[in-house]
């Protein structure tokens, strides 16, 4: 059953011709090929699901992984953080790079399905797939990360946030392929959190997910900076950039930190749908918020 309540049938996987390019430039130049009737596989957990269900039909399917670039971490301190489009959620999980430097993205790869959606699921298919509640993005939105895009004409990188345009859908034209996740070297004082909420408690999409991160002046006291993203309550995950002003510049308090959670709540644009009301989705927000804000807080003064 989908959010509206419609049921899903989940069928054969209709017909479709399968490639399996050795490099970058032969996925570009297929995408290009066949614009628009060509989608890439990565782990193929949210694209198979898709078509079984008949939401999407591409009568060609461009397998990712023998192209054998895309899976990798990279780290150095003046390009900061890569991680190939390839890399899946288990991976970024357990590296001990970004458990160290970027611990937000660690627990937000963590909080990703099973063990075996977590194996085979991959960071640029979570993005890509634009569902409000993937996980990394929150996460990705306050460490402001950058996505690189390539095609036959060229490559681009563009700001995470406005990688996303709505529910499934991206920045990416047709013949574009994301290949790397980009972040720069976190800031001195500074402390990330993200905290997701699910119905149930094993496998569940994020019903709120809340990203927060407060980078402290060397006093460490004054709110420098703040970022706060929200997931699953808006067509795709956005900023609450009026909390975020609110705490701005301000010597931290806890009851600042539940006023701004206040305000981010009233920015969540939730529905409701079969699972929830949306008043209690802007209720979680509130609570996730202020939850996530204190231990980032926490975090940014030890950090
Ligand atoms: C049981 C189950 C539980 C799940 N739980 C969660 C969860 O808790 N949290 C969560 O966030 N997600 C969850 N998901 C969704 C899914 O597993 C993730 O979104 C996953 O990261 C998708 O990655 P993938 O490699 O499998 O993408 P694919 O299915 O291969 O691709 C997804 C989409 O992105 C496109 N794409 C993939 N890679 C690229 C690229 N490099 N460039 C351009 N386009 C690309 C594909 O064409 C397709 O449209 C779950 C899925 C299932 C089936």
């Amino acid at each position: 059953m989908n959010r509206e309540g419609k049921v899903i049938y989940s069928r054969r996987l209709p017909k479709f011709k399968y490639y399996s390019p050795s490099s970058i430039d032969e996925v570009c130049s297929l995408l290009s090929e066949h614009k628009g009737e060509a989608k890439v596989k990565a782990g193929g957990t949210d694209l198979l699901p898709m078509m079984k269900a008949r939401t999407v039909v591409p009568h060609h399917i461009i397998g990712l992984k023998n192209t054998g670039y895309m899976d990798y971490i990279t780290y150095d301190e003046t390009r900061g953080l890569r991680v190939g489009a390839m890399v899946t959620h288990q991976a970024i999980a357990d590296s001990p790079l970004v458990k160290e430097k970027f611990e937000v993205l660690a627990t937000a790869c963590r909080k990703v399905g099973t063990p075996q959606i977590r194996n085979l699921g991959t960071i640029g298919g979570n993005l890509c797939n634009a569902a409000p509640s993937a996980d990394s993005a929150p996460a990705l939105i306050c460490l402001s990360a950058k996505v690189k895009l390539v095609s036959l004409d060229g490559e681009r990188s563009i700001f995470i946030e406005d990688f996303f345009k709505g529910p499934g859908e991206t920045a990416l034209s047709p013949s574009e392929l994301l290949i790397e996740i980009q972040v720069t070297d976190p800031l001195l004082h500074s402390g990330a959190v993200y905290l997701k909420h699910t119905f149930r408690s094993a496998i569940d999409l994020a019903a709120v997910g809340v990203a927060v991160m407060i980078i402290l002046d060397s006093t460490n006291e004054v709110c420098k900076d703040v970022r706060i993203a929200l997931g699953a309550v808006a067509p795709t995950p956005i900023r609450a950039r009026r909390a975020e002003d609110f705490l701005r510049g301000k010597a931290l308090k806890d009851n600042l930190i539940e006023q701004a959670s206040q305000i981010a709540a009233e920015e969540a644009r939730p529905i409701t749908d079969v699972r929830s009301s949306a008043e209690y989705r802007k209720e979680m927000v509130r609570v996730l918020t202020r939850r996530a804000g204190k231990q980032a807080w926490e975090k940014a003064k030890t950090a």
